[in-house]
């Protein structure tokens, strides 16, 4: 493909994004970078509450529930409803209700873990549970650690909201699921299964929730390894932005490629507010 042909072809690409009617859009990365708001992003989603477009804004984290994740992009400046965050935990109480309905769990996470778990119609139990659960947790401790090895080992099965082994803190990095999860894991002797990205459940647990078809949904990443992968095996459109870990050479080393490569989410809606204002 020549110079030209590979740009007619990414503008009309670009039209058909645009005319997406509900969008899967990770967080990190994409709209923000730890407390810090990237360009373009409030355009980008005022475009999305502008148009009436269905849009889901995703985490992997499972830490935060839908309302502490509505009060810090407050904070950063855009007011987004709750119904529209979805996170690992969200999406694994989802899954879990489908598979054991009324089920009960041993967790160790907090409390936008709890409550999802809750909400699905879970209730804790640390004697006999279908399932014990990790995510991202502050009150890990040998006790909660040996506690669970004993429920797997009894029959609960392991479960991970997300398989990421770090996460970003204040403090600097800091362990996440994957790893927190694997002390039991090893020590039970069992492979846990995670929820989160890359898991495409991840994917058709929003879809589900945003009440779209794939063929009318676009998702939006900064990692080619999660959110791009876990929208090509779900069978969505993908759009790869490089305001945050990957740049224009990432998708080189990858098999699998997105729909389409842009250097922020500020492009999908670049222009349009104004034209919206005009009529
Ligand atoms: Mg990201």
């Amino acid at each position: 493909m020549n110079t030209m042909e590979k740009f007619c072809s990414s503008a009309s690409q670009l039209e058909v994004i645009r005319s997406k009617s509900a969008f899967i859009c990770d967080m990190d990365g994409v709209i923000y970078h730890g407390n810090r708001i990237l360009p373009g992003a409030i355009e980008f989603i005022t475009w999305l509450q502008k148009s009436n477009k269905r849009y889901l804004f995703l985490t992997n984290s499972s830490e935060r529930s839908a309302y502490e994740l509505h009060l810090k992009m407050k904070r950063l400046g855009i007011t987004i409803d709750p119904s529209h965050f979805y996170t690992s935990a969200l999406a694994t109480a989802g899954f879990l209700a489908t598979q054991v309905p009324q089920g009960t769990a041993y967790v160790i996470g907090e409390a936008g873990l709890i409550n999802a778990l809750y909400d699905a119609g879970y209730s804790m139990n640390d004697v006999n549970p279908d399932y014990v659960v990790v995510g991202e947790s502050k009150t890990y401790s040998f006790e909660t650690v040996t506690k669970a090895v004993s429920l797997v080992r009894k029959g609960a099965r392991l479960i991970g909201t997300n398989p990421d082994t770090s996460g970003p803190s204040e403090e600097g990095l800091i362990p996440a699921t994957g790893s927190l999860i694997l002390p039991i894991a090893k020590t039970a002797g069992v492979e846990p299964y995670f929820i989160g990205k890359p898991n495409p459940v991840m994917m058709r647990q929003a879809l589900k929730r945003l009440e779209t078809k794939r063929e009318e949904t676009a998702i939006i990443g900064d990692r080619m390894d999660t959110d791009i992968v876990s929208g090509i095996e779900a069978g969505i459109d993908t759009v790869l932005v490089l305001s945050g870990v990957s740049d224009v050479d990432t998708p080189k080393v990858f098999a699998y490629r997105p729909s389409l490569v842009l250097d922020s989410v500020g492009t999908i809606s670049e222009g349009l507010n104004e034209l919206m204002e005009d009529k």
